[in-house]
């Protein structure tokens, strides 16, 4: 006779792919990170739906985008992970704007509207992140963040598809409050005609500048610390004096040091340690206590 064994739980039948125990860390920008329990990729947005759904009860799910503000534990992510990809990166050009699905790159969005004439979006052209993420995350730089250039965003809830406008969706600094359990599919924002070639010329310019200033090449999590009120986390931490600092393979970036760095063969613990190693410093010295922006998900190892 063979043991009893507990029941495990199954998840609707989804035409996208659902991998059992997948690794996270080759899909996301720090190449760490344990396994979730389920990896899925949901077709298109009735796949999703459907997913939302039906899952079983008190099973977890988190949505990831290209996984470039992510830090993924060692031990692993227990539930669902939903990773949005081929069904949701269409991108449509309107008269005066664009219409892209959440899986779609900020960058790609932006040449997009570069190549239209449509300006206002060229700040996405330097944003590693996909429009997923840009909503969730209010991504910005250069003086414009997400909110100001959205439309509205199409976000799928266990209830079905909601269609909220951007004023209902409680942008804060590097915050959206977004209906509970909701996954955006799909976003619109709004852009200006202007001239191709002088678009063309700002993205350029904006990618120039990131590649001097940061280290885009690099196994990173983008901005690791918010800047907090009246502040830059990046000079907080150079006041402290935690440019470069390292715990094993995890250093903090000696180009931009709100930045951290896995040289090769660093764990999400080593770069977590060194994050409140920082955090700790800048206390210690300026009394400001900084804020993780880089979003932490998943068990540590025990
Ligand atoms: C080199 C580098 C430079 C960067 N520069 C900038 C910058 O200038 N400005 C800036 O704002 N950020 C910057 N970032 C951080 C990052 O690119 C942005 O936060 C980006 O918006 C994250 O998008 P993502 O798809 O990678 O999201 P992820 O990192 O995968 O996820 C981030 C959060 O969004 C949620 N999320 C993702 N997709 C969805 C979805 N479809 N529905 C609901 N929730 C979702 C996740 O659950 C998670 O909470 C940089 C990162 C790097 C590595």
């Amino acid at each position: 006779m063979t043991p009893a064994t507990a029941a495990q739980p199954t998840l609707p039948p989804l035409r996208g792919r659902v991998q059992q125990a997948a690794m996270l860390a080759p899909t996301t920008w720090f190449r760490v990170g344990g396994p979730a329990d389920w990896l899925g990729r949901p077709a298109d947005v009735d796949d999703l739906l459907l997913l939302l759904r039906d899952k079983p009860a008190g099973i977890p799910l988190i949505t990831i985008g290209a996984a470039s503000n992510l830090l993924v534990r060692d031990g692993g992510v227990r539930g669902i992970v939903v990773k949005l990809a081929r069904g949701f990166s269409d991108i449509v050009v309107e008269a005066d704007g664009i219409v892209a699905g959440a899986a779609a790159l900020d960058a790609t969005v932006a040449e997009h509207a570069a190549a239209a004439g449509l300006d206002g979006l060229a700040f996405l052209s330097g944003i590693p992140g996909s429009i997923g993420g840009a909503v969730a995350m209010n991504a910005g730089a250069y003086g414009t963040e997400v909110k100001d250039v959205l439309d509205w965003a199409e976000i799928a809830t266990p209830a079905g598809l909601v269609h909220l406008p951007a004023s209902e969706l409680g942008f804060a600094y590097r915050r959206a409050r977004l209906p509970e359990g909701g996954v955006v599919v799909r976003a619109r924002f709004h852009a200006t005609p202007g001239d191709a070639a002088a678009i063309g010329e700002k993205m350029r310019a904006i990618r120039t500048a990131r590649e001097e200033t940061q280290p885009v090449r690099a196994r990173t999590g983008g901005s690791t610390f918010k800047n907090p009120e009246g502040h830059k986390a990046w000079a907080l931490i150079d006041a402290a004096g935690a440019r470069g600092l390292r715990r094993g393979e995890a250093q903090v970036s000696e180009k931009h040091c709100n930045f951290l760095l896995n040289l090769g063969g660093a764990s999400a613990t080593d770069l977590e340690g060194l994050g409140e190693d920082v955090r700790e410093k800048v206390r210690a010295v300026s009394g400001v206590s900084l804020e993780w922006e880089i979003k932490r998900i998943g068990e540590s190892l025990a």
